[in-house]
């Protein structure tokens, strides 16, 4: 294995970059398995510094009239569209997706840009006159102060962006610890924030491990938390950002589902399906990682049109457009998803296509899994019941749409999940009554766009708040209501004792 240690992707510390000198860790190219760098993982004094230094910037920025920060996103998203290839490589080279997947990650992003360039629009408050006889009262939307972000590897420039830029046009100022198994993107884009015109310490990055994330989650000048990652270290996170007095929105894992009727457009799925199952090579948390086949003629045309599809399915590095999917993120990670291949077979369900034994020319150090596809799946099985986080579909078998419903109910999980189906009804009663967070109709990865917002239910989200869009104007604001009288000449009340009221 080939190592380039010189290469640190350090930290953004008020405006300067930092590499720190203290511990790192590797991290590699997983199309090749080579090391490519090292990630600094910032001690609990780096982060305090960029604390500190949030804390710092605050006043003026917090007093920068909103217009003017949202004219800072306008030009910042200008330069993420003019450095997009830049971005996307970097993606691509440190998470091992494709390109033109990361190309979609990026939009996605931008498009959160967009929606934070209305600020002053959003920040509008609530006003009301003569609430009470020369009473007028207003709601106003103020920042909080310095808020942190957490972010996950598999998508290292959208849900960074899914964050700061709502959290810094609402005011605040803003650390963002990324994943440290992709961290350069993150830079590469705080970098283009910089040269956007964001002030000194608006937007710091610190990367970093458990002690970043536990300094954050202790400061008390730090006064949220957003998180996006495992429904484990979301748990953590919520209760320890809770207990030290802090807003959390803690958003986690996934397992979901795609119900398949016996009248829906069974091509169509077939299609939809192989896209969001393997596309990034099943590491997104909308993934579909289960398919719940209505009936048995259902099942039996689903897995021979998956079967079918999956034999032309291209895997090699992602920097090659042509392939459909890359590499997993890292070694263990692509040997923890092969070892839960194993269990399913242990555990008697079909293995119908076995990606195990793929290697890519070329590649053969790369961290690479062929699409699997299981069959006749139990609910008792580990590999329904986990978030396995890679190119595994489970098909399960049931005789009924309340069959299907009862086991998306009964899943720890409650992150997405669709439909396919012809039937206006059947798709209406599903929407109304499935214990999910977003669904979708024939669609098979109902991601919100960005002036909608992003949550799942139950164990996929731990918090009041989704991510982004409205509620993440919300989120990264507290609500200050302002009753206000003025003395009217020549009129005097005299004490009143009774709660006021206008009875
Ligand atoms: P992860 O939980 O391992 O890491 C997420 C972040 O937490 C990273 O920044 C990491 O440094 C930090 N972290 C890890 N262990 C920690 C610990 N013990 N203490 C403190 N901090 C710690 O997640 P991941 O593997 O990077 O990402 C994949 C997971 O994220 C999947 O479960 C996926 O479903 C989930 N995810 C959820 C959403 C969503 O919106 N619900 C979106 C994307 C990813």
């Amino acid at each position: 294995m080939t190592t380039t240690p010189q290469v640190i992707v350090g930290h953004l510390i008020g405006g300067q970059a930092i590499a720190d000198i203290g511990r790192t860790q590797p991290v590699f190219n997983p199309a090749t398995g080579a090391v490519s760098r090292h990630v600094a993982l910032a001690s609990k004094a780096t982060v305090e510094s960029a604390i500190s230094s949030a804390e710092a910037a605050w006043p003026d920025w917090r007093n920068t009239p909103a217009i003017k920060r949202a004219r800072v996103m306008f030009r910042f998203k200008q330069l993420l569209e003019d450095n997009a290839d830049a971005i996307c490589e970097s993606i691509s080279a440190e998470h091992g997706k494709v390109l033109n997947d990361a190309m979609g990650e990026l939009q996605r992003g931008i498009e959160n840009v967009e929606f934070a360039c209305g600020a002053p629009q959003l920040l509008k408050g609530e006003h009301n006159v003569n609430v009470g006889p020369g009473i007028d009262s207003w709601s106003e939307f103020q920042p909080l102060g310095v808020v942190a972000g957490i972010t996950p590897f598999n998508f290292p420039a959208m849900v960074p962006l899914w964050m700061w830029p709502l959290a810094v046009v609402c005011g605040n100022c803003f650390i963002l610890k990324p994943s440290e198994r992709d961290p350069s993107s993150a830079l590469l884009i705080a970098d283009l924030a910089q040269r956007a015109g964001l002030p000194p310490g608006v937007l710091n990055v610190v990367n970093g491990d458990k002690e970043a994330v536990d300094t954050l989650l202790t400061d008390s000048r730090v006064k949220a938390i957003s998180f996006v990652g495992s429904t484990p270290i979301a748990e953590y996170i919520y209760a320890t950002g809770s207990a030290h007095g802090k807003r959390v929105q803690a958003l986690g894992g996934a397992k979901n589902h795609a119900i398949v009727m016996p009248d829906g457009d069974i091509q169509g799925a077939v299609d939809a399906l192989m896209g969001a199952a393997y596309g990034s090579c099943g590491e997104r948390c909308m993934a579909i990682s289960v398919v719940v086949a209505v009936g048995e003629q259902t099942a039996n045309q689903l897995i021979a049109g998956l079967k079918a599809e999956m034999l032309g399915m291209r895997v090699g590095p992602g920097s090659d457009n042509n392939n459909d999917m890359g590499p997993l993120v890292t070694r263990e990670h692509r040997d923890k998803v092969a070892a839960y291949v194993d269990a399913g077979v242990a555990e008697g369900a079909e293995l119908v296509v076995d990606g195990r034994a793929l290697r890519v020319d070329g590649h053969e150090q790369g961290f690479f899994l062929g699409a699997c596809l299981f069959d006749r799946v139990g609910a008792e099985m580990s590999i329904y019941r986990d978030e396995i986080f890679g190119p595994v579909l489970c098909v399960v078998r049931v005789a009924s749409m309340q069959q299907a419903m009862d086991l998306v109910n009964a899943h720890e999980y409650g992150n997405g999940t669709c439909i396919f189906t012809r039937d206006g009804e059947a798709a209406r009663y599903f929407s109304d009554n499935i214990q999910v967070g977003m669904v979708g109709i024939n669609v098979p990865l109902p991601v919100p766009v960005a002036y909608h917002s992003f949550g799942g239910w139950k164990r996929s989200l731990f918090g009041d708040l989704h991510a982004y869009g409205p509620d993440g104007v919300r989120f990264y604001t507290k609500r200050k209501t302002i009753t206000q009288r003025w003395p009217t000449s020549g009129v005097r009340e005299g004490a009143r004792f009774s709660f006021p009221s206008h009875g």
